[in-house]
């Protein structure tokens, strides 16, 4: 059988099976499995050689019954309705998971922002957030950061708000940088989060960090900075990839060269004392962890069999299809999903977004001891419902995120 790799039809898939297990009434399913707003608008853009480029942007809310929409918004050339639409409902499940008082929504932009200037990506970010005005705001939803959006796209899209409504909204965004009301550990919260959830994942499978052998595919603001927490930990990070391909060295990676390079290259690819190897291969290592930090849908039906990894840690969205969930799952291997193991950043950008509205600023060793204790008590509720239920942490963390979804949406009751 083909399997559907269509990340919205994955996302629907998911939530059935914790439906089910719930035994979720016929109505409230129908409800929290669609989407409950989306924008789809036209970007026009005034490039560098005076032309006009008209972009496609998307801002879906999957659900706000627990409190507003949150979540990044994507700059790729892939990004499409659907894709926007299953990472909508992803946030919505993961700010469940983590029991912070968000909903979920996601925005994304078709563009290829590697082949934009710094000036065309500021006309076209600033665009984008004036036609997703009216649904977006620090008590509606809060966009953030995501693949190929950074700090300063996010300073653009709180002054482009700001200015809008004509006073300095510190809360209509998080991801800022520290000077505007950005919170400190924001930038290493996503990774911090999987480093957390990878030492609970340690403990219950008795494979500790110090030692283990650690294979990180993408080297972005998650992956570059989880190889780098993971090797202060005393791991081994044996490879790392990014969008041109992978490098190994069995002995271990110096991940600061590797950083510095990437920045001065462009690319992880030709560091000294490493060989090259390609995307895919860096999957199938073997190693005790592998963290997928970059796109959806790399582990599937067709290489699912060839992992050798003995925990899989999903720095990114949605990177493991639920036919390679059954297989890893036959053969062993523990997932923690995207759903808990990324959460440590929109568990950050809850603290940006609490700071900002108090105006009200906290020390780094402060938002990182709050982030271990919600990620460490997320784990481990999500492994008792895995073993309560006799399910993989995948449909566990489903069914304990879908279950606190319909409570919310069953006692504030039906409008009207
Ligand atoms: P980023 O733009 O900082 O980095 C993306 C990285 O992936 C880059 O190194 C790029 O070269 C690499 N990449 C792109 N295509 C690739 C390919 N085909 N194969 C291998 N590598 C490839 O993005 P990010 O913020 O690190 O996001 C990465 C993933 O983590 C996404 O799935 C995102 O949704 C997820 N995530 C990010 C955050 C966050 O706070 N940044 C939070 C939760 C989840």
């Amino acid at each position: 059988m083909k399997e559907n790799l269509n990340p919205y039809v994955i996302s629907q898939v998911q939530f059935d099976q914790a439906a089910d297990h719930l035994k979720l009434d016929p109505g409230l399913r129908e409800v929290l499995r669609r989407p409950k707003r989306q924008m789809v608008v036209s970007i026009p853009t005034k490039m560098d050689d005076g032309s006009i480029k008209v972009f496609e942007g998307y801002r879906v809310q999957h659900n706000i019954a627990r409190g507003p929409a949150k979540g990044g918004i994507r700059y790729h050339p892939n990004v499409s309705l659907d894709e926007v639409k299953a990472l909508a409902a992803w946030m919505a499940w993961k700010t469940a998971v983590v029991n912070i008082p968000f909903g979920g929504g996601k925005g994304g932009v078709i563009c290829d922002s590697r082949r934009m200037s710094l000036g065309e990506l500021e006309r076209m970010t600033r665009r984008f957030v004036s036609e997703i005005l009216p649904i977006i705001g620090p008590d509606r939803d809060i966009p953030a950061p995501d693949m190929y959006t950074d700090a300063q796209t996010m300073a653009w899209v709180m002054d482009t708000y700001s200015m809008t409504v004509g006073y300095s909204s510190l809360g209509v965004v998080t991801g800022k940088p520290v000077s505007l009301g950005g919170s400190e550990g924001r930038n290493e919260a996503t990774a911090r989060g999987c480093l957390f959830v990878a030492q609970e994942a340690g403990k219950v499978k008795r494979r500790p960090l110090k030692g283990a052998t650690v294979a990180v595919q993408g080297f972005g603001n998650a992956g570059s900075i989880a190889a780098r927490l993971f090797a202060e930990q005393k791991a081994k990070i044996i490879a790392v990839s990014d969008s041109r391909g992978g490098i190994v060295n069995p002995r271990g990676i110096d991940v600061a060269k590797a950083i510095r390079h990437k920045e001065k290259s462009g690319s992880v690819i030709g560091l000294a004392g490493t060989s090259r190897i390609r995307n895919q291969e860096i999957l199938e290592l073997k190693c005790d962890i592998l963290i997928p930090a970059a796109l959806e849908n790399v582990i599937t039906a067709d290489n699912a069999n060839n992992i050798k990894a003995k925990i899989i840690v999903e720095a990114a969205n949605g990177p493991v299809t639920p036919m390679a969930d059954d297989i890893l799952s036959r053969k062993g291997v523990f997932v923690v999903p995207d759903i808990l193991a990324n959460a440590g950043g929109v568990t950050v950008s809850y603290f940006e977004w609490v700071q900002d509205l108090q105006n009200f600023f906290w020390e780094e060793n402060e938002v990182n001891n709050k982030l271990e204790t919600i990620m460490k008590r997320a784990f481990h509720e999500v492994y008792e419902t895995s073993r309560k239920y006799r399910v993989t942490m995948r449909v566990a963390a489903y069914i304990l995120a879908v279950g606190r979804v319909a409570d919310a949406t069953l006692v504030r009751g039906l409008f009207p």
